[in-house]
């Protein structure tokens, strides 16, 4: 999933630059996960305070850059061509500034540099923190060398003038890295800067669509064999719990309903507090303790232990402003009892947990180190829906997964098994993804990519296909019910219909909330309809079923987005369920 920032302008810029007063402008494109979308609002805010103006359209911004995701080839290569197009534009701008972030950064390091010398700035995720006075010096730099080299080339030869102009393209680039694998080494934090990015956040109420995300761990301690995540994020990090709830309480301030909690394993949260350090009076984020699992409570709980447990309890009590909480991703080993009791018995905590399996094959799951079998991630898929689905009191459980087909080594057999899992574990939907070899890994080094392209192509379709019809079927035991939804804007399609003079209908009403466009549902769930149709509204239930529903005659778009209301469902589709407003409401 890409997505591009289209943050307001509020800066207050003003520098000057080549003699004139200009705001600087920066695009920021994000591509991968949730956590790398945080990453990117955080960053945006901390720029945005030093005068820059974010800026939708790559053309035209002073500054480029690109927050990227390691976790599959398809997504550094979609990086790779951007950043090939943006060297013929350097050419003739050579003050533009470009900037690559994110895990692509921490992998290929100055390597990247080498590759593609367009790139003047490089960060790892474990050194967001520095970047806008990083950026700002590669701005400030490119300027005070771009004026130089008009002036040289003023009175210069042709060749003094191209020299200067290459001194400009190669000045000032900067790589910074290893701050993830630096972090490793500590248990705390004196290099913990990154803390900061987090606890600077900017929260107004224009900032935001209703939804925000929380970080509560960073980084991974697991080693699947396939993945890069523990290379580029480095070690599982706990932040401290008042952090967190802190930020959900001004983000409620500000308006926002939902809040969804983000770690790689987000269940092995847990902050020690006889351990804590605080350096400047600020409690330090803390690294996670392994444990191998199965454990039906948190073995390391006591009275100076906060658990996920008592975390998502504490949120629930001391933010109650917000209105839905979730999180994601959970590993299915060491999700104990207590956590799902958390959220059993708080009511504003979301019946949704995405808990990927990765595999339906006992052999393939030993060779990816997941540390379970299919057996216990079934158990563990039952004792959730034991203790949580509960559709008699309008409170159903939804599962959602993850697959890797072609893993090395990955027979029929094996994949038949993955075929039974889905089957039986019944997701509302699954991220289904072809094996990528990536450098570094134990599965790059040690295992043969030897399931042919088109097998891995085959067995994601089927799966794919598979999956449709499961999340049919699961999507139809709603059809008659009334949920509860939180709306989140006019639904994609209404937006396109929107945007089409000759329809006619809706006549570009452009609505928006706190200033920004009303939100969309993904491309999977599209569809046409003719312009005479009322504004189509869509929105997620608790379990992240995502739910279209027209707006009412007489009722405005804008006093239902943002709230929760009860939607009756009539009709069923595998990943969308269409209904109408409860009257009144
Ligand atoms: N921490 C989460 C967990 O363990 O379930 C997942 C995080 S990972 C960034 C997101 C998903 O990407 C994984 O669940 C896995 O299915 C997929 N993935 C990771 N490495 C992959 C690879 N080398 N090839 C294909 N898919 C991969
Ligand atoms: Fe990657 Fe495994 Fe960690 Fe998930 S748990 S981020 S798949 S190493």
């Amino acid at each position: 999933m890409d997505s591009t920032h289209q943050l307001e302008a509020r800066g207050t810029g003003g520098d000057l630059k080549f003699g004139r007063m200009a705001q600087r402008t920066v695009y920021l494109e994000t591509f991968g996960c949730q956590m790398n979308e945080l990453d990117s609002e955080l960053v945006s805010g901390q720029l945005r305070a030093l005068g820059y103006r974010m800026v939708n359209r790559a053309e035209g911004a002073d500054v480029v850059l690109y927050n990227t995701c390691s976790v599959r080839e398809h997504a550094e290569q979609k990086v790779w061509s951007r950043l090939g197009e943006l060297k013929f534009r350097k050419l003739s701008e050579p003050n533009l500034v470009v900037g690559v972030l994110g895990c692509m950064a921490e992998r290929d390091g100055e390597d990247l540099i080498r590759r593609m010398p367009v790139v003047d700035v490089l960060c790892g995720p474990g050194e967001l923190d520095k970047l806008p006075m990083l950026l700002d010096n590669a701005v400030r730099t490119r300027e005070a060398l771009a004026a130089e080299a008009a002036e040289e080339g003023d009175g210069a030869g042709e060749s003094e003038h191209t020299r200067a102009r290459t001194r400009l393209r190669s000045a000032g680039q900067v790589a910074l890295q290893g701050g993830a694998s630096r972090r490793s080494g500590t248990l705390a934090a004196a290099q913990d800067t990154l803390e900061m990015l987090d606890l600077s956040r900017a929260v107004s109420p224009e900032d935001h669509s209703g939804s925000a995300y929380v970080r509560i761990t960073r980084g991974c301690n697991k080693f699947c064999t396939y993945c890069v995540v523990p290379f580029t994020r480095g070690a599982e990090i706990h932040r401290p719990p008042e952090h967190i709830i802190d930020e959900c309480k001004r983000l409620a301030d500000a308006g926002v309903v939902e809040v969804t909690l983000l770690g790689q394993t987000v269940n092995h949260y847990r902050f020690e507090h006889g351990a804590a350090v605080t350096i400047g009076g600020v409690v330090q984020p803390q690294k996670g303790r392994s444990y191998r699992g199965g454990h039906r409570r948190d073995p390391f709980k006591n009275e100076t232990t906060t658990t996920f447990a008592d975390l998502l309890a504490r949120i629930h009590e001391e933010a109650p402003g917000i209105k839905r909480l979730r999180f994601v991703t959970s590993y299915p080993r060491d999700f104990g009892d207590d956590v799902l009791e958390a959220i059993r018995d708080h009511p504003r905590i979301c019946r949704y947990l995405h808990v990927p399996a990765q595999s339906g094959s006992n052999r393939i799951l030993k060779m990816m180190n997941r540390g379970y079998t299919v057996e216990e991630y079934m158990e563990f898929l039952d004792r959730a829906r034991a203790l949580l689905h509960q559709p008699e009191i309008g409170r159903p459980l939804t599962v959602a997964g993850d697959i890797i087909v072609g893993f090395p080594t990955e027979t029929e057999e094996d994949y038949e098994a993955t075929a039974a899992l889905l089957r039986r574990a019944r997701y509302k939907n699954c991220f289904i993804f072809k094996y990528s070899p990536r450098p570094g890994t134990v599965a790059f080094d040690k295992l043969p990519d030897d399931v042919p392209d088109e097998v891995k192509r085959r067995r994601n379709n089927e799966l794919l296909a598979l999956q449709q019809e499961v999340s049919l079927q699961t999507s139809r035991e709603y059809v008659g019910s009334t949920v509860d939804v939180f709306v989140q804007g006019i639904s994609r399609r209404e937006q396109k219909r929107q945007q089409r003079p000759a329809c006619g209908g809706g006549g570009g009403v452009g609505l928006t909330i706190n200033g920004r466009a009303l939100g969309a549902a993904p491309a999977a769930v599209e569809e046409q309809t003719p312009a005479a149709e009322p504004v189509q509204l869509s929105g997620r239930t608790d379990g992240d079923l995502i739910v279209f529903f027209d707006l009412p005659a007489g009722r405005s778009a804008a006093d239902l987005v943002g709230r929760i209301v009860p939607v009756k469902i009539r009709e069923a589709q595998p990943l969308a369920l269409h209904g109408d407003l409860v009257a009144g409401a």
